[in-house]
């Protein structure tokens, strides 16, 4: 949102009426009471007008109004019987845990913290798409929202202590830095400095994209809002940026927002009903929320961007095994002789649980070469061996991509040898 541009349109925002649906421009709604107009301010000063007011909808008298946003972001839709009417896409998939969160609580535990995790499309109505998949007006999100007691978010905070954050800050940026320097979780927070449950979080999301993805921890950093700068919801907010060469920089991947009670305060103001909870032996209270938030196609971007080599003539995606989406291919090294065999072996891999697929067009070389770009991490030939009534009756051959090491593996041990291979991501359990 800091790229140029976004501020200017950030000067035409629009209201809407969470009652009724009925969308108006803010200098429209806000002409009585601020006969200026609206130039120049931000979505957050046109809100604080707007319930300072207490601005009502000149439609249906509700005061449910929603945060202001630009104009031109807004993916607006024509609906009902005339299609007269006027609806929104929603342009963040957050707005879903919000809308769900009473009913969550109905049906956990009724405790704090709860997280409630989305993940789904968002659309925005982006003038100019550009970025590849960096700036698209229908995009997917993961966002994980927690909820919590904003009189105590306990973490275990002496398990991350220690651990090294790619900080840059904004008194570093507004020095013109652009390099994180690392700085100890520990020394982050304290009086006058960050909560402990945020730092805890933004190790975690660290963790996430340094160990989970395998981005190169020196490619990753931690970039700090400014007060300006800040989505009008958040309190404290740092982006997640990944260095990648294919965009020349720096790009937002994630971030790490602590909303306040603002999304829940507003819902409660729209829906009419409060959204207060009452903790066994507590008094009510109107949690607070921390977002981790993802964009899924733009980490598939660097996911390619990082891991994607070329070895002279060879492209691999060296895709962590995990993330691979087909753990294995399978060929008959003639498929004339051994496609019959090939075909049961994939079948049998593949109700095992292992993604597999089965290729027997073109060279040998070839298939390989199609397995590698794709990322898959294992290749299996059978071969006039695997079939011959010799000592190496129905073994294959397995060859692993980022090395090329070919080894021969019994058919009946092929399952156990593939799953030791690809273990599932561990990040640190704390
Ligand atoms: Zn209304």
């Amino acid at each position: 949102m800091r790229a140029s541009g976004h501020l200017e349109n950030f000067t035409d925002p629009e209201v809407t009426c969470e009652s009724c649906h009925t969308a108006f421009r803010a200098e429209t709604l806000l002409e009585k009471v601020r006969p200026d107009g609206v130039d120049g301010l931000t979505p957050a000063q046109i809100g604080a007008i707007v319930s300072e007011h207490h601005v009502k909808c000149p439609n249906c008298g509700s005061l449910a109004l929603s945060v202001p946003v630009p104009f031109n972001l807004m993916f607006g839709v024509d609906w009902g019987v005339t299609s007269k009417e006027r609806a929104y896409l929603r342009p963040e998939t957050a707005q879903s845990s919000y809308l769900s969160f009473a009913r969550m609580w109905d049906v956990g535990r009724r405790a704090l913290p709860l997280g409630i995790a989305v993940i789904g499309k968002a659309y925005r109505n982006e003038i100019a798409p550009r970025q590849v998949l960096f700036r698209m007006r229908a995009f997917t999100q993961a966002e994980l929202q927690v909820f919590f007691d904003p009189a105590g978010f306990p973490v275990p905070f002496d398990r991350v202590r220690e651990e090294m954050l790619p900080m840059l800050r904004v008194d570093r940026r507004e020095r013109g830095e652009e390099t994180p320097v690392p700085v100890r979780a520990g020394d982050l927070v304290g009086p006058g400095g960050l909560p402990e449950f945020y730092v805890y979080h933004l190790v975690h999301t660290v963790r996430f994209f340094r160990d989970v993805l395998k981005y190169p921890a020196d490619r990753i950093r931690l970039f700090e809002k400014s007060d300006a700068e800040r989505a009008f919801y958040n309190r404290i907010q740092f982006d997640v940026e990944v260095r990648l060469d294919s965009l020349s920089g720096f790009k937002e991947l994630g971030a790490v927002h602590y909303r306040g009670d603002y999304d829940l305060s507003r819902h409660s103001q729209g829906s009419g009903r409060d959204l207060s909870v009452h903790p066994t032996g507590r008094d009510p209270l109107l949690p607070h929320v921390l977002e981790l938030t993802f964009g899924v196609d733009r980490n598939l971007w660097a996911l390619a961007d990082l891991h994607l080599t070329r070895e002279g003539e060879r492209t691999v995606w060296k895709l962590p095994t995990y993330l691979a989406p087909l753990s294995v291919g399978v060929f008959p090294l003639i498929a004339k002789e051994q496609a019959p065999y090939a075909l049961a072996l994939a079948d049998e891999l593949a109700a095992a649980g292992i993604p597999t697929a089965y290729d027997d067009a073109s060279s040998i070389g070839k298939r390989y070469a199609r397995m590698d770009e794709v990322g898959v991490p294992f290749c299996i030939t059978v071969d006039g061996e695997t079939l011959s009534e010799g000592p190496s009756r129905d073994t294959v051959t397995l060859r692993e991509r980022d090395s090329r090491a070919q080894e021969r593996v019994a058919r009946d041990r092929l399952v156990e040898r593939l799953r030791s291979a690809m273990p599932p991501p561990r990040p640190a359990r704390t």
